[in-house]
């Protein structure tokens, strides 16, 4: 099929790239000129594991090329998705700014037929306006398809190539049977193809963010109280995740939700809520224990040290929102970095990947923050290690290399990978979440 990707991020790039590893030709547009001169030469721009190599197979085989011309993407494609940005407003409530603004910029090229998907993630009613917006000017019969995204990001490649489901919104009968043509080979292995309504397909996305995001802010929560009680959260997680009905994923503690899905979709969750006149109080709750938990190894710091944290130096392991990506929004890091500077601390950061990122958008506001490539140099003269993302590279420790060069023995392991008493007859002071 001939196919078009509007936004090439995350979510616009490996979807892109991915159906023209399935054999499609793909044409990927974007505002960003830097960017796409960047993709033309195989340069993903984004870390993902094996996007690059992906992207640069199905270059050189000719089945996707790069343009900012939204013309040539419109006229070129019969398929063409949006995966464009929809970030929260200042009210939490969702920006749709660029998808109406390319829907209606491109309705003026749709000379035949075309099915036009919205692969961001749109509150309920979206596609309707979409669709409201091309009607004004387009020339030919088109479909407007909801097809959310449920890639994660680190795994993102694998996640497009071998999905758990593919849900399509949509009451038009050529545009499902197209679409599902289109995913047939996604699923070779078992077919998940969910065809339902637009607005129901919208909700699942925001329905599916929502639950997870309740099930980590439950799990901080129960951790937060184990810690009062002297339970061990990670004894519970066990005992309840074996349970099928539970399930094992989505149960660990730790310094909240990050990224640029769970915060917004919750948020914009809740406006639609809040529009529809609908209390949703569950929904309230997750976001508020999400905004405290990611102050509480701060707090943990502030009573180790007596509230004085000025002119301490501490390290920071990990700074993207999870491993495995280079992707800084909403990460717990930033609201740590930002509070320990208030107190007075200098920092020292370290992450195998986000680091460039960080320098790049952070450099200036959290100026002073010494960024190191290597991970045990920025441990030089520490008065505490603070872990904050889970990456590999920092599972394993070397604690005497650390007694070396560490000022303070103490570490706060705002993921609970150390084993305390390991940390602990190492002669360090271990602070882990809910245990
Ligand atoms: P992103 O910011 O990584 O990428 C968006 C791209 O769109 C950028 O390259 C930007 O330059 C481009 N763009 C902006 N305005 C444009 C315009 N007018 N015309 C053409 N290109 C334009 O965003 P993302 O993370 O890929 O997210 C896209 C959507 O997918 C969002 O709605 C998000 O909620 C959803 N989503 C994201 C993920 C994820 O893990 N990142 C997963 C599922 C769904």
């Amino acid at each position: 099929m001939k196919l078009g990707v509007i936004g090439t991020g995350y979510v616009g790039l490996v979807s892109g790239v991915c159906f023209a590893e399935n054999g499609n030709h793909v044409i990927c547009m974007d505002v960003d000129a830097k960017k796409i001169e960047r993709l033309k030469k195989g340069d993903p721009v984004i870390y993902e594991p094996q996007l690059e190599e992906l992207l640069k197979k199905n270059i050189e085989e000719g089945r996707v090329t790069f343009t900012t011309s939204l013309k040539e993407v419109t006229t070129k494609t019969d398929v063409i998705f949006l995966s464009l940005p929809t970030p929260p407003l200042e009210d939490g409530s969702v920006d749709l700014s660029r998808v109406l603004d390319v829907a209606g910029k491109m309705a003026k090229y749709i000379t035949k037929y075309k099915i036009i998907v919205s692969k961001s993630t749109v509150p309920v009613g979206t596609c309707d306006k979409i669709r409201k917006m091309i009607a004004k000017k387009a020339r030919a019969k088109f479909d407007v398809v909801s097809n959310p995204e449920f890639l994660k990001e680190g795994a993102a490649v694998d996640d497009f190539m071998s999905p758990d489901r593919v849900v399509v919104g949509t009451r038009s009968k050529k545009a499902a049977e197209i679409m599902n043509e289109l995913y047939s080979s996604f699923m070779r292995i078992s077919d998940r193809f969910i065809l339902m309504d637009e607005r129901s397909s919208e909700m699942t996305k925001y329905a599916a963010n929502a639950m997870l995001a309740l099930r980590i802010s439950f799990m901080n929560e129960l951790a937060n109280l184990s810690e009062k009680t002297k339970a061990d959260i990670g004894m519970i997680r066990i005992g309840i995740g074996t349970d099928d009905r539970i399930g094992s994923s989505f149960l660990f503690p730790g310094v909240g939700y990050g990224g640029s899905c769970f915060p917004k979709d919750v948020k914009g969750l809740l406006k639609t809520a809040e529009e529809y006149k609908f209390d949703f109080k569950i929904l309230k709750a997750i976001d508020e224990i999400n905004h405290n938990q990611k102050l509480v190894l701060v707090n943990k710091m502030l009573k180790h040290y007596k509230n004085k944290l000025k002119g301490r130096t501490f390290t920071i392991w990990g700074l993207s929102y999870k491993p495995r990506t280079d992707d800084l929004r909403e990460a717990p890091a930033l609201t740590i970095i930002e509070n320990l500077l208030s107190y007075g601390a200098k920092l020292n950061v370290c992450d195998p990947v986000a680091d460039e990122n960080f320098k790049m958008l952070y450099g200036k506001k959290f100026k002073g923050v010494k960024i190191f490539k290597d991970n045990y140099a920025a441990l030089k003269n520490s008065d505490g290690l603070v872990l904050v993302t889970e990456w590999n590279e920092f599972r394993r420790l070397d604690m005497d290399k650390m007694k070396k060069l560490m000022k303070n023995r103490v570490i706060f392991d705002g993921r609970n990978i150390y084993n305390p008493k390991f940390i602990k007859s190492n002669g360090f002071k271990y602070y882990g979440i809910g245990r």
